[in-house]
């Protein structure tokens, strides 16, 4: 087999792309392929026929329409963080990646109109930097923000550790750039505030994970830099309590609140005793804890507004202990704790993830639920969920025996699912369906959901070649 013959992609489809993009944009080897069709966890392996590598908007166009010309399926790619395997091909080998990596470009950025326009390919992170550099922030943040890309965080519709503050992506887009199934480029890359002249057409890109169209650049909306930053460490007795204190935070410091995260006891000691150099913040040990952060753009007194609301909440005993970051070096010990959660529990066993939603009320009810069900069913089995819990979002994950790893994991997430129906919730509040949980998708949406979401997805995707397997079940499935 030569180069430009892997299995059922035609060779001349390729011989063309690699015309359009040069010898630099296309990747036929599997040594080079590798690194893009292997999830972030390493769990998953697909195949590809190649990886194209566009630099520019019109070699994306120009690629795209080969692809619908010869009913090539193309599986668009970011920072492959994704964590529901919607960015990597199947096993099939017939699926093309099209990474957007090299589209890295800031084009604009404007400090009065406060936004900026940026490629897909940019890493979050230097969304970051250049909004800091003239004095604004960009406020997604993700644990991933290293390697993430802006066109992923777009058709993930990612959510993060601000959305109790600023919203979800969905919020922070304010236009974008999209090929379409047929090669053309929808310019909607406005920077308006207000534009109220029918359907919302770039809400429909975002989140759709790459089955709709490609992103190949975004408007986005900046924000005045915090001055002054809060990060405290409490530890509470029980979900309901957390949730006590969450109302008072809202009550008493409004829109200062930017973070409001749960996290396990259990969890904790894990993210202390395994992941270098993280310190225990609080000395003794506690059910529950919670991770806190008020920030604001003035200049002063968020100090004395913080006092007065931890005072409440001492003389209400809702928390058992605390402490404020008093430096960076201690504020990024508690955020590690955070971000380390999936990390530091698979030094136990192997961890069954999830990333559900429930009315915020509820989410008292959902962790007693679970926690009783697992003790009476599966005691080998270690729940551990954490997350943001200010918004309803829990990643409750499962600590689970290596042996056992994949029946645990449908009956657990069967459960879990099954209860967050009940609780009125969502089987995914941030990362998305992808190809992980497009049968438990399917399965829960009604009818009528299913109709218009196929309608949607013929009318812009006619031959199905954008990420055919996530979402949707494949087109031989639809009935
Ligand atoms: C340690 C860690 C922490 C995380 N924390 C969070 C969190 O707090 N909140 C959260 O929401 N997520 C989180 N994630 C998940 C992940 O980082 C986000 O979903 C992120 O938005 C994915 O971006 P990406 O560039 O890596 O996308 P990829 O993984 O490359 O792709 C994700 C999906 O988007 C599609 N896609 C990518 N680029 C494009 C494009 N240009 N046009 C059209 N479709 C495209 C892909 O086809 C795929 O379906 C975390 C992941 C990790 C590993």
């Amino acid at each position: 087999m030569s180069a430009f013959d892997p299995p059922s992609v035609p060779a001349s489809f390729l011989e063309r792309c690699a015309a359009i993009l040069g010898p630099s944009g296309i990747l036929l080897e599997p040594a080079a392929i590798e690194p893009y069709v292997v999830d972030f966890w390493r769990q998953h392996r697909g195949r590809a026929a190649a990886v194209l590598r566009p630099a520019t908007t019109a070699q994306t166009a120009a690629v795209v329409a080969e692809a619908a010309r010869y009913r090539v399926p193309l599986v668009p790619q970011g920072g492959n963080t994704g964590l529901v395997r919607g960015g990597v091909p199947d096993a099939s080998g017939r699926q093309v990646v099209l990474s957007l990596a090299r589209m890295d470009r800031i084009r604009a950025i404007d400090p009065r109109g406060e936004h900026l326009i940026v490629e897909a390919g940019c890493p979050l992170e230097k969304v970051h930097r250049a909004a800091a550099e003239i004095g604004r922030v960009f406020p997604l943040v993700l644990g991933s923000q290293g390697s993430c890309r802006i066109g992923g965080n777009v058709a993930t519709n990612a959510g993060g550790v601000n959305v109790v503050r600023y919203g979800m992506m969905r919020d922070l887009v304010l236009g974008l750039e999209v090929v379409l199934a047929d090669g053309r480029v929808w310019d909607g890359l406005r920077t308006l505030r207000k534009d109220n002249t029918g359907y919302d057409l770039k809400q429909l890109f975002i989140g759709s994970e790459g089955t709709l169209g490609v992103v190949t650049a975004a408007a986005l909306r900046l924000f005045p830099a915090p001055k002054e930053r809060e990060t405290l460490w409490l530890g509470v007795e029980h979900p309901r309590l957390a949730l006590d204190v969450f109302e008072l935070f809202r009550d008493k410091a409004g829109e200062a609140l930017a973070s409001f995260e749960l996290l396990s006891g259990f969890g904790v000691e894990a993210a202390c005793t395994y992941l270098p150099g993280v310190r225990r913040p609080l000395s003794e040990p506690h059910p529950w804890h919670l991770l806190v952060e008020l920030a604001w753009s003035l200049e002063d007194g968020l100090s004395e507004r913080l006092e007065k609301v931890l005072s409440t909440v001492v003389e209400m005993g809702l928390v058992d202990d605390g402490t404020r970051a008093e430096s960076e070096a201690q504020r990024a010990n508690m955020w590690r704790i955070r971000e380390g959660q999936s990390e530091a529990t698979r030094h136990l066993g192997h961890v069954v993830r999830s990333d559900v939603t429930v009315p915020i009320a509820a989410i008292p009810e959902l962790v007693d639920r679970m926690r009783d069900w697992v003790e009476a069913e599966h005691p080998e089995v270690r729940p551990i969920p954490f997350g943001h819990v200010g918004d309803g979002n829990l990643h409750f994950n499962f600590v689970v025996p290596p042996a056992r790893f994949e029946e645990l994991r449908r009956v657990l997430l069967e459960k879990l699912y099954d209860e967050v129906a009940a609780l009125g919730g969502s089987i995914s509040a941030e990362h998305g369906i992808g190809r992980a949980k497009r049968e438990a998708l399917w399965r829960r949406r009604p009818p009528i959901d299913r109709e218009l979401m196929l309608r949607i997805k013929r009318a812009l995707d006619p031959s199905g070649i954008f990420n055919p397997g996530a979402i949707f079940p494949l087109e031989e499935e639809w009935s």
